[in-house]
Order: C-alpha cells, then sequence, then structure tokens
C-alpha cells in the first residue's frame, strides 16, 4: 500500500526507540538529542525498510525539516539509492512522488498568488538565483518557491536555468 501523506507520530532521542514506533508505511518519528538528529520513516511504498533521514550538518549531507503550521516539510527530496529505490518529496505533510507512482500525487494548497509577489521582489535581474536561496530568505518552502518562479515564468515575468539550474530565476 503505498503512502500519499505523512504521519509524523512525534519525537524519540534514540533510533531504536524511533523504530519500536512506526507502523505503517508513512508513519515517521523525528530523533531529537539536544538538536534535530534525523528522520525515521517507514518507507511509503511499503517496502517495510525504515529510511534515515539526515538533519545533522555535523553528520553529513543534511535535510532541512520544516513544520509550519504543524505540517512536515523535507527539503530536497529523500532519494533511497539502494534497495526499492524510492523518490519522493515530503511537503506539507503530502508525499508527492518523483516517477514510480506519480499518478495520485496530490500537492499541498497555499497561497500561491501572494508567494508570487514575494519572489518577485527576491529576484534580481540577469542573476539566477535559486529557489532554495529565495525561500531561506524570504522564510518560505523551496518547493512552493519553485512552483511561484515557473509560475513567474509562464506569465513572462521571469527566466529560469535549465539542467541543475532548473529551479533557479531571474526577473525577465
Ligand atoms: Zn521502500
Amino acid at each position: 500500500m503505498v503512502a500519499r501523506k505523512v504521519n509524523l507520530l512525534g519525537a524519540a532521542e534514540y533510533r531504536d526507540e524511533g523504530e519500536n514506533m512506526l507502523r505503517t508505511a508513512g508513519d515517521a518519528v523525528v530523533i531529537r538529542r539536544g538538536a534535530l538528529r534525523s528522520v525515521l520513516m517507514s518507507c511509503p511504498d511499503g517496502c517495510g525498510e525504515t529510511l534515515v533521514v539526515n538533519l545533522d550538518p555535523r553528520a553529513g549531507k543534511a535535510w532541512k525539516l520544516d513544520m509550519r503550521a504543524g505540517k512536515t516539510t523535507l527539503y530536497p527530496s529523500v532519494w533511497r539509492d539502494g534497495g526499492c529505490g524510492s523518490h519522493f518529496i515530503v511537503w506539507r505533510d503530502q508525499i508527492v512522488w518523483c516517477d514510480r507512482f506519480e499518478e495520485g500525487n496530490v500537492e499541498p494548497s497555499y497561497d500561491i498568488a501572494a508567494l508570487q509577489r514575494r519572489v518577485l521582489v527576491a529576484l534580481q535581474k540577469g542573476e539566477l538565483r535559486s529557489a532554495e536561496g529565495i525561500a531561506a530568505e524570504i522564510d518560505e518552502i523551496p518547493w512552493e518557491v519553485a512552483r511561484a518562479g515557473h509560475a513567474l515564468t509562464r506569465l513572462g515575468l521571469a527566466v529560469s536555468g535549465s539542467g541543475k539550474q532548473r529551479d533557479w530565476f531571474a526577473l525577465a
């Protein structure tokens, strides 16, 4: 059974304690010991594996956890290299699948018109800026800044990069 939502059950101090709390695909527990350490997640494709998403920059590549409005967002996407190969975005509790299971994806709702205006203010002519950098500056969610940037591009108000810079934007 493929999960479409993350079910954050709470926090634990240690991994085995957190792992014992997980029941079904999409269940998640934050490991916090002083600082945020990781998010444990029962793989949302239902394979039964536990995914460990590192949140601690001292322990290597770290994801950002956002809990605004009580909903879970992780940035960047979670991609399991080996095993089942699950690749998905966690965005305001919604699991948005990349490649596999894309059919049936539901994106969360937010005020994209207001966000487009704020992103427009942050853009400069000629200099591409990443959605991630803009999001940090205006305290918004990178997934939403990227959507707003592409919407501005479709309106002809912004230009976007390509390849690895596809979510980078500048004023048109
Ligand atoms: Zn899996």
